[in-house]
């Protein structure tokens, strides 16, 4: 049976030859590995096989699970990639390194303070919900411009990058566009799009962040 460390360097090779075809680097691309819904003890093999950037989407979950994993990886980078609320911005600030779903002012204010009063500084990464899904968090693609105008000037924030997640039943290659469009407009630098479905995709539109779960961990059984 392959096991998530042959799953894993199957993924890490695909990145790599969906870059080099698209006339990037592979180090370019960084794999963020989603180990929500997995104990701890299904992700200290993906460890062992050297991978350091992980990601989670629920803050609760990763103060459970990466205070014990990170005593032996002190290396690690979490990114946090699901929904924040306003009352879990200040675990949120003293457990990920990454942000990736920063979404409205009040989050914005809130990630601001919480890092000058804990002295870190987060990479932090502005979701687009380019399919203007009613259901999923996001700024919409209108007033993309306008927020990461406001998150630098207003909220003091340094924006690294910029997120989505395309609808479930739409051919995501159009939203990798947009969401590169937007970026390349405000200057912003990172694109993490793609999932275990499209990564090669999104690596082709330009990912400098795919999250890859289930490809490498193996099925859900929720989250
Ligand atoms: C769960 C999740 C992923 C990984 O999904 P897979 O299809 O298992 O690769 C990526 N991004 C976000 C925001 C997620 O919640």
């Amino acid at each position: 049976m392959e096991s998530a460390a042959d799953r894993l360097s199957e993924v890490r090779r695909k990145i790599a030859d969906a870059a080099r075809e698209a006339g990037r680097a592979a180090d370019d691309v960084t794999l963020v590995a989603v180990g929500k819904t997995f104990p701890a003890d299904a992700i200290r093999p993906v460890l062992a096989a050297g991978q350091r950037v992980f990601g989670e989407n629920k803050v609760q979950e990763a103060v459970e699970k990466w205070p014990g994993l990170r005593v032996d990886h002190p290396d690690v980078t979490l990114h946090l990639i699901g929904p924040l609320q306003s009352n879990k911005v200040k675990d949120a600030v003293a457990t990920f390194d990454v942000i990736e779903t920063v979404d409205r002012d009040k989050i914005a204010r809130r990630i601001a303070h919480e890092m000058a009063e804990q002295g870190r500084t987060l990479q932090l990464f502005i979701q687009v919900n380019t399919g203007e899904e009613a259901q999923k968090a996001g700024v919409v693609p209108a007033e993309a411009d306008g927020f990461i105008a406001r998150c630098r000037e207003e909220h003091g924030l340094a924006i690294a990058g910029l997120m989505c997640i395309p609808p479930a039943d739409q051919l995501p290659a159009p939203h990798f566009a947009l969401l590169a469009k937007i970026a390349a407009r405000n200057g912003v630098a990172g694109l993490s799009m793609g999932m275990s479905a499209d990564y090669e995709t999104a690596v082709r539109f330009g990912a400098t962040h795919v999250r890859v779960g289930s490809a490498i961990f193996g099925a859900r059984d929720y989250g």
